[in-house]
């Protein structure tokens, strides 16, 4: 047989940047998958797709792609790769819409199955008492959106950008403005049709193969692939009123956003953002934002200062316009921010939701959303945010940041309880997202390599404190950092894998479990 076999690595150098580019092609294993008997198809052609993510740092190339038109396709290809067990290292890695940061949707020559291109089943809604929609997990949530709105439903919790799969957010967490109210995505969701490491197809939800359910929901795709899930819908509402404030204290801000999301009457998604010195901020926000007071607002000056933005939205539909005007005065007249730095936006539900879509496609024009995306994502008890506050944003990102720093608390009362999603210990936690664009070929403070030191200098205050901090969308490279991630959930962890996936078949980019021969 040939094996033609070129490994280009360009090594894990001193910044641990996950750059290696691999090369494969026909392996011993090719013959026995294309006698395989599928709806949709098995390519070993044009394999460069799968060996990229929206990270754009990690390359691995995939022997084949499944482009499945069947659960059965997926069940049929993973229980083949299960039966050769003992003479192939072969992994299967489920690819979504591919916006995973470091290679956790990529298999090092193995199969990457496009869910995509599951088309199976058709959107199907229940519109009785509880509304619920079936969608196929390679479902892009802004379809779903646009599907459910016809109906004048919608999912109730969401991310900020709706270009991902249904089951790729799963996965994680899925989380956004909406989590204080409604936890986050991996809470709304009723029943999952997973396909395991052993290419059964289960069904499973809280009342039938729980466990299952369970693991599935922030598992990572370590436990199986989901190819059908059932997610809530509530009743949508038309317009949005879409409001930031700025603050430039931290515990002002963070302490109205604790409030925020504890209250009964409050808004319906409450988010928040540092600002560093962005003289241009106001100007920025010019085509979707008017201050409330325009005078005032001209006299404010956002350069050489760090500012947090409190970013909230009330739904509402027309006929309520004046009701809801008076609630959000109401609302914004017991908090502590900048008097003049109301800005003030309406737009519709759609328009609303989908606001991250239309930086991409600017940024598209420019060239500039295929760059390297270093992102660190965190969860940060509430009683160590302060520390984490001054430290970061007072001594490490001082002067430029790299692209939006999100951060806004949640209350893990409304998550589900024992899922495989990991958060710290307290009730509440903030989720804080450095969401940087390396420009790719500098050197210079906007550069890869600076980004990757400040986010590992991050990295080592958190440890250094023991601040109970733990990674959202995780990356960790060995077994024992993963151990140390699940913490007391390890053992779970470990025991859903022995028993769902017991070749570590599955989901090989997130470096958890090796494959077994
Ligand atoms: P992929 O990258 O394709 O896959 C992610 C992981 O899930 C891989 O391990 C893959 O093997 C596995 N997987 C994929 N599909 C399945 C399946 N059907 N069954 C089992 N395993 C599967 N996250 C938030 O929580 N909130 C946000 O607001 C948010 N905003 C984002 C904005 C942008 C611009 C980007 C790029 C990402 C954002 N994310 C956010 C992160 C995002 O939720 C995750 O990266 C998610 O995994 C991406 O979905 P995907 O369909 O691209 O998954």
């Amino acid at each position: 047989k040939l094996l033609i076999f070129i490994f280009c690595i360009c090594s894990i150098n001193r910044n641990n940047i996950c750059c290696n580019q691999h090369f494969a092609t026909p392996s011993s294993f090719s013959p026995s998958l294309k006698q395989l008997k599928l709806e949709g198809y098995l390519s070993f052609e044009e394999l460069n797709y799968a060996a990229k993510d929206f990270g754009n740092r990690c390359h691995f190339f995939p022997l084949a792609i499944l482009y499945p038109k069947s659960v059965l396709d997926i069940s049929s290809t993973i229980k083949h790769v299960f039966e050769i067990g003992a003479i192939t290292d072969l992994t299967v890695a489920a690819r979504g819409h591919g916006h995973s940061l470091e290679g956790q949707a990529q298999a090092y020559q193995g199969l990457v199955i496009n869910m995509e291109s599951l088309q199976e089943p058709a959107m199907k809604f229940n519109i009785e008492e509880l509304s619920y929609v079936d969608v196929s997990a390679g479902e892009l949530w802004i379809n779903i959106l646009h599907e459910s709105l016809k109906l004048g439903l919608a999912p109730k919790s969401w991310t900020d950008y709706l270009h991902l799969t249904v089951g790729g957010t799963l996965s994680n967490a899925g989380i956004s403005g909406q989590a204080f109210k409604h936890g986050p995505q991996i809470n709304n969701v009723y029943q999952l049709e997973v396909v395991t490491g052993k290419g059964e197809v289960i069904t499973c939800s809280e009342e039938q193969n729980a466990d299952l359910f369970h693991g599935v929901l922030g598992g990572l795709g370590q436990f199986g692939i989901i190819t059908r899930a059932r997610i809530a819908l509530e009743t949508a509402p038309k317009q949005v009123k879409w409001i930031r404030v700025l603050y430039s204290d931290f515990a002002t801000f963070s302490n109205d956003q604790e409030d925020l999301i504890s209250s009964q009457d409050t808004f319906d998604y409450i988010e928040g953002f540092v600002i560093i010195n962005n003289p241009g901020l106001l100007n920025n926000w010019r085509s979707t934002f008017h201050p409330k007071d325009p005078l005032l607002a001209s006299n404010f000056s956002s350069a050489g200062r760090v500012l947090f933005c409190l970013e909230v939205a009330k739904y509402f539909n027309p006929e309520d316009t004046d009701s809801t005007d008076k609630n959000i005065d109401i609302l914004l007249s017991k908090l502590n921010y900048i008097q003049s730095t109301v800005f003030l936006s309406e737009v519709s539900y759609v328009e609303f939701l989908d606001r991250v879509h239309v930086s991409e496609m600017k940024l598209q024009e420019k060239g500039l959303w295929d760059v390297p995306h270093p992102w660190l994502n965190l969860l940060i008890p509430k009683s160590r945010i302060l520390e984490f506050a001054q430290e970061v944003f007072g001594k490490i990102l001082t002067d430029t940041s790299n692209g939006p720093i999100l951060i806004y608390p949640v209350n893990k009362s409304k998550w589900r309880k024992g899922t495989s999603m990991v958060t710290p210990d307290e009730d509440f936690f903030y989720l804080i997202a450095f969401l940087s664009s390396a420009t790719p070929s500098s050197t210079g403070k906007d550069g890869l390599e600076h980004i990757v030191d400040q986010n590992k200098r991050i990295l080592s205050f958190c440890e250094k404190r023991r601040n109970g901090m733990k990674q959202y969308l995780p990356n960790h490279k060995t077994q024992e950092e993963w151990k140390h991630h699940f913490g007391p959930q390890w053992e779970l962890f470990a025991r859903r894998k022995s028993m769902y996936d017991p070749l570590a078949i599955l989901a090989p980019g997130q470096r958890i479990f090796r494959r077994a021969a």
